[in-house]
């Protein structure tokens, strides 16, 4: 069975800075992590390769050069191979963009049975390449997957609502997104880290896959972050003194004072 597990290596804080001219995202001097939700995308995958004898899991990532580090550490955590996307016209894309620089890719990789992909990105935040990826290649495709099972060629979801969960059965080729209560992703292993940097790491560029150049990159993104910001921190608190009615009291005078109630 072959399993992709799509990753993106994001800064490790959610304050992300953006560039003010081109709308993208500044790398420079931020710590760079594997996105969370991907690392459970990857442990499910692991966990199949566990069970089975036939899995062999690539993970693909669409980003910088620096991304091998973040591929390296998959490979450690235990995937058989890696796939950097990495080339100026795939810079600064959207998430329309973005899918379609990696379903690109895929189709080159062809034959898979399973894409992993997390929820969402801790950096664009907006949960859409996943399902935009399956969409692309016309699979199917469950988002939100809580828990996984598999049996025979059948594959049992938990799909995570609001207010608790649907089951929905599911045959291969499919897509699907991870939410952080799936698993507990492991960690690398001193061996798996030896082994991920004696791997090749195979980096694609635009000569490499089919993808119409006018659907790729920055230029060809047909949203842009026209503009970011952290909010303000709040205005300080007021604590109430006094015994339980005498704070009630004081919380009513307070509101109507602001004319609240
Ligand atoms: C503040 C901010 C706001 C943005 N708003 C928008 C917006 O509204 N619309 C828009 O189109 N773009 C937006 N972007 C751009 C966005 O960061 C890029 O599109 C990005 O490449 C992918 O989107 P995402 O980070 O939201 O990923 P998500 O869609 O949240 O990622 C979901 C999953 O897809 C996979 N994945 C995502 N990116 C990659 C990758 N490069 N390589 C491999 N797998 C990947 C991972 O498995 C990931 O867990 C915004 C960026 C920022 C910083």
């Amino acid at each position: 069975m072959n399993i992709l597990v799509c990753a993106k290596q994001v800064p490790n804080t959610n304050e992300v800075k953006i560039d003010p001219v081109k709308g993208t995202l500044i790398r420079d001097g931020v710590e760079s992590i594997l996105n969370p939700d991907d690392a459970n995308a990857l442990e499910e995958a692991l966990k199949l390769k566990d069970t089975y004898d036939d899995v062999n899991i690539t993970v693909i990532t669409m980003g910088p050069p620096q991304a091998d580090d973040m591929l390296r550490e998959c490979l450690a955590m235990g995937a058989d191979e890696a796939i950097l996307l990495s080339d100026r016209a795939f810079g600064g894309a959207d998430t329309w963009a973005t899918s379609n620089t990696i379903s690109a890719a895929i189709e080159k990789i062809g034959n898979y049975h399973i894409i992993f992909a997390g929820r969402q990105a801790i950096d664009g935040d907006t949960a859409q390449v996943g399902p935009q990826i399956a969409e692309k290649l016309g699979i199917p495709q469950i988002t939100y997957v809580q828990s996984f099972e598999l049996s025979d060629d059948e594959i049992m979801v938990q799909r995570q609502l609001e207010d608790g969960y649907e089951v929905i059965m599911v045959k291969t080729p499919v897509l699907l997104t991870a939410v952080k209560e799936l698993n507990k992703p492991r960690y690398m292993s001193v061996k798996g880290i030896y082994d991920a940097y004696s791997k090749q790491i195979p980096v694609w560029g635009l000569k490499d896959i089919q993808v119409d150049e006018a659907k790729i990159g920055l230029k060809s993104s047909p949203t842009k972050v026209f503009r970011s910001f952290t909010p303000p921190p709040k205005g300080k608190g007021m604590m109430l003194e006094g015994n339980l009615k005498e704070k009630v009291n004081s919380l009513m005078y307070e509101l109507k004072l602001k004319h609240v109630i």
